[in-house]
């Protein structure tokens, strides 16, 4: 526990027109930890994390990444002081190569210098996505353009790593890889902040969770607290 944390988010509020997406909600990510944001189906924690990483600008509340007032600040920006956002689903350049989907990622400033080293990196740690780097991300399947949205964000260095439903899709062999790798990332230093709707193995890694629901924070605790607890398990059983 050294001061104040990497990530902190207040009073955040985010409206889609007349929707109210997000109101109202905070949290906070430890520097080294592991957070995840739980809930069900529209409770709001895709629209938190882009507007965490930039992608969407709130209409109200703060957030703080490593002590700087980053409210507002464009993704782009955002990923330059280390936040990145592996968005939900297969966002990646369907129409590009993995590699030039990885050496587009690994252009931003804060990664340039290290872009040979970060492309040994994921191909070390996918495989997979080495054997088919010249192949066209569209003709990948769901679960390696998964593996290449996670390799894009970590082609840019992050210190904070934003994984928004990274298991969604995948069979459940896959997922334990994903997961398994998470934590492989989280041990080498990488602060993460992950929306899951795979309650068990996200809650298991979890340091810290926050229980969304219409766009608020109606519970927060140890991840392994969490999983035992009784409203959390209907809350969430009642969704599925
Ligand atoms: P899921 O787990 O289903 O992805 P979520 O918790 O990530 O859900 P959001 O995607 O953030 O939730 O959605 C929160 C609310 O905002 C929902 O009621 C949703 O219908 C609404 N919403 C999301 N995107 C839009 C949009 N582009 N236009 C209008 N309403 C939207």
């Amino acid at each position: 526990a050294t001061g104040a944390p990497l990530l902190e988010v207040r009073g955040l509020a985010y409206d889609y027109g007349r929707v109210t997406a997000v109101q109202d909600c905070g949290f906070e990510a430890a520097a080294g930890g592991v957070v995840a944001l739980i809930g069900g189906n529209g409770a709001g924690k895709t629209t938190t994390v882009q507007c965490v990483a930039g992608a969407l600008r709130p209409r109200a509340g703060t957030i703080r990444f490593d002590g700087r007032d980053i409210t507002g600040l464009p993704a782009h920006e955002a990923v330059e002081l280390g936040l990145a956002l592996v968005p939900e689903g297969r966002q990646v350049f369907q129409q590009l190569t993995v590699h030039e989907n990885l050496l587009v990622a690994g252009r931003v400033q804060r990664a340039r210098a290290d872009l040979s080293a970060n492309l040994d990196k994921v191909y070390t740690l996918f495989p997979r996505l080495k054997e088919r780097r010249a192949q066209n991300a569209g003709s990948l399947s769901g679960g390696e353009q998964q593996m290449l949205a996670i390799g894009r964000g970590l082609m840019t260095g992050p210190r904070l790593l934003i994984l928004d439903e990274p298991s969604l899709g995948l069979s459940p062999i896959l997922v334990t890889t994903i997961f398994r790798l998470i934590g492989a990332l989280n041990a080498e230093g990488i602060t993460i902040l992950i929306v899951e709707q795979n309650l068990h193995q996200t809650l298991t890694m979890a340091d810290h969770a926050y229980v969304l629901e219409k766009g608020r924070v109606v519970r927060s605790g140890g991840g392994r607290e969490l999983l035992d607890d009784p409203a959390v398990k209907a809350a969430y059983l009642g969704v599925a």
